[in-house]
């Protein structure tokens, strides 16, 4: 047996323990779903490589998660028989933080303990939440398929550093031991770790076993058989179960399960088609959005399971890039337990049951804004920029996306983005053909051109454009219920029909007495295509209009800005 060696946590993981003790503590209970969580994960892994090869079940193929306490040692272990870690395993997943935006996320950190924790609970707690009530961990874990003496205890107090040693573990899988501090003695506790486990893990898959409760008028003639442990959860996959059989709270743990995320999910679809095709989707739209929303080419997609079993998390194949940040299950009879992502990139199948999820989702999100704006505004605040990415790539429901836009517009009052194309639409002047915007570093450089003065006097809606991604989106989208879109800097406005006919009067004089002046400024700037007396200035004396096919002038300055 190799001797004991001591390893150091990377930098993020001392930073997060001593934040996450601190930050979590009102919500310490919140640990053994992470633990229970991560004990049906290895389950789900096992069962998956155990398609390839049977022999890592080595004779068992029951799945299941033990949960133990001793009450006078102060300690709870909670153990598995899913696919267990090797050494490298151990040290890559308990001795860093692998995800995805963790120095943005330790950045973000304030040392106020209420945003702080809002913040942890946003980036995923995970294992680390042991040390919130325990002051020594233990684990005991062998791969599934190594042999009993290839086992490994990981052991740390969780402070700067952790230990390894090379163990007999004769049964596979993971048993994690936390030596509880002296003042959470309370989770050594029968009653109590039952009513966690139906509270937290109620919806998890495999068996969560307890010892059985012991009331106090039948110890004296127990039996043995009475003092097996029994399984305190459904142990049933949620999804399969009926949604009318299904609570709110069942349907939120199970997000927290899935996704990492501990704040609750904005609303979810569960749905079982049969016919053609055979699924069952259970599909999330999250509250708040993840630290690495914006990398493209980071973990989205769905936890893909066929016939139940557990085949890939991230299947990306299902979900556009627009939608990545929906989380969710899918279960599919129909495709084979040996898919592989190289598979479902050209499976027919796969790309009717992506229109159909997508259809389904876009349909949630219009419902939601119908029936409680208030919410679709959140959503709106946390995942627009996002969605704005639909019509350049999804042609076919560009309508519907872009019907679930939101913008500020000059007539709305403030920079918050709550104007839907249609109610514009609606509000549009008798005579208005088209949807104007503007775009402009902020609300109020767009509210400040000299371009939006003659639209501002005629109360003429106009969108205020301040994302970056808008200029490029609206390219894509071209128009909304038959009206184009037009930049109000860019070309002939056709105002005419919107003018008044003392306007259009007006107009045409001024163009006659001022034809000496237009024609020596054009000679002066040899740089200015035309000069033309208009009417869309009141009160700017001039301004810079560029041509309808020209590049716009927040693209300009974007483009100027990257040096091209
Ligand atoms: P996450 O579950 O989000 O990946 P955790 O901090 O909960 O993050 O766990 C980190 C990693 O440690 C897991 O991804 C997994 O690889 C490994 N791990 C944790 N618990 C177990 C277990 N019981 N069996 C096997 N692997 C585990
Ligand atoms: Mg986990």
């Amino acid at each position: 047996v190799a001797s004991k060696e001591t390893l150091g946590f990377k930098t993020e993981v001392k930073q997060l323990l001593h934040l996450m003790i601190h930050s979590l503590y009102s919500n310490k209970e919140i640990f053994l779903r992470e633990l229970i969580s991560n004990a049906s994960d290895a389950c789900d892994k096992l069962r998956f490589e155990a398609l390839q090869n049977d022999a890592l079940f080595e004779g068992q193929s029951e799945l299941a998660v033990h949960i133990n306490f001793d009450t006078d040692a102060r300690t709870l272990t909670i153990e598995d028989n899913g696919i267990g870690m090797n050494r490298e395993d151990v040290i890559s997943h308990l001795g860093t933080i692998a995800k995805s935006g963790t120095a943005e996320f330790l950045g973000k950190l304030t040392g106020d303990q209420k945003q702080d924790s809002q913040l942890i609970g946003q980036f995923g707690v995970g294992f680390y939440s042991a040390f919130i009530v325990a002051d020594k961990v233990v684990v005991d874990t062998r791969r599934a398929g190594e042999s009993a003496e290839q086992g490994i205890r990981w052991e740390s107090a969780g402070e700067g550093e952790f230990s390894l040693e090379t163990i007999d573990k004769p049964e596979r899988g993971t048993r994690i031991t936390l030596h509880l501090k002296a003042d959470e003695a309370e989770f050594a506790d029968n009653y109590r770790l039952r009513s966690l486990i139906k509270k937290y893990s109620d919806h998890i898959a495999v068996p969560v076993f307890l010892p059985p409760e012991i009331s106090a008028d039948d110890d004296a003639d127990e039996t043995e058989t009475s003092k097996a442990p029994e399984a305190v959860n459904q142990a049933k996959a949620m999804w399969t179960r009926s949604r009318s059989e299904l609570t709110d709270e069942e349907y939120q743990e199970f997000y927290k399960h899935i996704s990492h995320d501990w704040n609750e999910p904005l609303t979810w679809m569960h749905n079982r088609v049969e016919g053609k095709l055979d699924y069952t989707s259970l599909l999330y739209i999250p509250s708040k959005a993840p630290f690495d929303m914006w990398n493209r080419d980071t973990a989205r997609g769905l936890k893909l399971y066929v016939q139940r079993v557990f085949i890939m998390d991230d299947a990306e194949q299902f979900l556009p890039l627009y939608l990545r940040f929906v989380k969710g299950v899918l279960d599919s009879n129909d495709l084979s337990l040996n898919v592989s992502r190289e598979i479902l990139q050209q499976d027919k199948q796969v790309d009717s049951m992506r229109s159909a999820l997508v259809k389904r989702i876009l349909d949630t999100l219009t419902k939601l804004a119908k029936n409680d704006s208030d919410k679709y505004q959140q959503f709106w605040d946390e995942f627009g920029d996002v969605l704005k990415e639909g019509p350049a790539e999804d042609f076919a429901n560009k309508e519907k996306i872009a019907a679930l836009f939101r913008f500020a517009t000059s007539t709305s009052g403030s920079e918050a983005q709550t104007v839907g194309l249609a109610d514009y639409v609606a509000r549009m002047q008798e005579g208005q053909k088209k949807v104007y915007y503007i775009t402009a570093e902020s609300y109020a450089a767009g509210m400040g051109s000299p371009h939006i003065e003659y639209f501002r006097k005629k109360g003429i809606e106009v969108l205020l454009l301040t994302d970056r991604v808008d200029e490029w989106m609206v390219g894509h989208l071209n128009e909304f219920d038959g009206k184009s879109f037009q930049d109000i800097t860019k070309g002939e406005l056709d105002l005419d029909e919107l003018a008044d006919e003392d306007e259009k009067k007006q107009q045409e004089t001024l163009q006659e007495s001022h034809k000496n002046l237009t024609e020596r400024l054009e000679k002066v700037l040899p740089e200015v295509k035309s000069v033309r007396v208009t009417s869309r200035l009141t009160d700017s004396p001039a301004c810079l209009v560029v041509g309808q096919f020209d590049m716009g002038g927040h693209m300009r300055r974007m483009l100027e800005a990257a040096g091209q």
